[in-house]
């Protein structure tokens, strides 16, 4: 393999939006027989909307909007943008909270008007908050799931006062982008952070069939080692900070343009549009390139 021709096939890649780490990369495209991606923001468009809203007994709309999308305020989650932009287009204030965590995958923490307040998935209230979700708010998580959407669980003194239904939709050429990758001889895998129903909804409408919901970004790295560990050469496609670390464990990590910085850094391939026809492209284009020079 001459350098000179694999930097013909890195200058192709970004004529096509397209951009290669370097030309080792290419090496790695040809053995790859497993694709793994992430759901939200990469199967799906990441721009969630507000499609429902629970408030436990006592607690006021405008409370809940406007601590929630405080809290949101500094996370890059496609959720958090959609809560602060619902509270927004409501009219409710949004302030920078006095402090801020995000834990990845699960939700965030902030300190807003002296408060503590809490807001994600609702087991992580429970198991690492110590809190008992009333059966209200049990079942208000179990309807939006049910959905195949996303349930938050906004807390604050302590205890759940309210349940946030978020969902987002199919990017438009998922499904054919599927069919691309099995006709190049690669196993699709949906992989996500979210809950069984929104993962199993998705990969309904784009025809995958192994589909791992409620992964954590440590169970994500460990799914890409296990298919490894079973002989698989594995892709990982994702956008999110959740995703970094499958993305540098995988064979080939491929990050979404529209993604999250930490994705982008951990990955060989970034594809500028989020297309996901996009990403069967490079892996084509990089298995053709590598042909053309042997
Ligand atoms: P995905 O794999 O779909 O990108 P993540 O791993 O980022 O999902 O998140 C998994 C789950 O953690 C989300 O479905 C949500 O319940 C919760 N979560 C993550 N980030 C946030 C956030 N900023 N606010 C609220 N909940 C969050
Ligand atoms: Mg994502």
């Amino acid at each position: 393999a001459t350098p000179t021709a694999l930097l013909v096939g890195t200058g192709r890649g970004s004529q096509l939006g397209i951009l290669i780490r370097g030309p080792q990369v290419l090496e790695q495209t040809q053995r790859i027989d497993t694709v793994v991606l992430d759901k939200t923001g990469t199967v799906t468009t990441g721009r969630m909307t507000l499609s429902s809203l629970t408030l436990a007994d006592g607690q006021a709309e405008d409370e809940l909007l406007h601590l929630a999308a405080s809290a949101e305020l500094g996370s890059e989650h496609p959720i958090a943008r959609a809560i602060v932009d619902s509270a927004r287009t409501r009219g409710f204030d949004v302030d920078s909270p006095e402090s801020f965590i995000a834990h990845s995958g699960q939700g965030v923490q902030a300190i807003i008007d002296g408060r503590l307040v809490v807001a994600g998935r609702g087991s992580w209230l429970e198991t690492e908050w110590g809190m008992n979700h009333t059966p209200a708010v049990t079942e208000a998580v179990a309807l939006g799931e049910r959905q195949g959407k996303t349930a938050i669980v906004v807390a604050w003194d302590g205890a759940a006062r309210g349940v946030l239904v978020v969902g987002d939709t199919v990017k438009d050429t998922a499904r054919d982008a599927i069919d691309r990758f099995q006709q190049l001889g690669l196993t699709p895998v949906l992989l996500t952070g979210d809950n069984a129903g929104a993962a199993k909804a998705v990969a309904a409408q784009i025809g995958v069939t192994d589909v791992r919901a409620g992964v954590t970004p440590q169970g994500k790295l460990d799914t890409i080692r296990q298919l490894q560990e079973d002989g698989h050469v594995v892709a990982m496609v994702g956008d999110g900070v959740n995703d970094a670390a499958a993305l540098a464990a995988a064979d080939l990590g491929i990050a979404m343009g529209s993604g999250t910085d930490a994705a982008i850094t951990a990955a060989d391939i970034t594809v500028m549009s989020g297309d996901l026809i996009a990403v069967g492209d490079a892996i084509r284009l990089s298995r053709r390139t590598l042909r053309t020079i042997k």
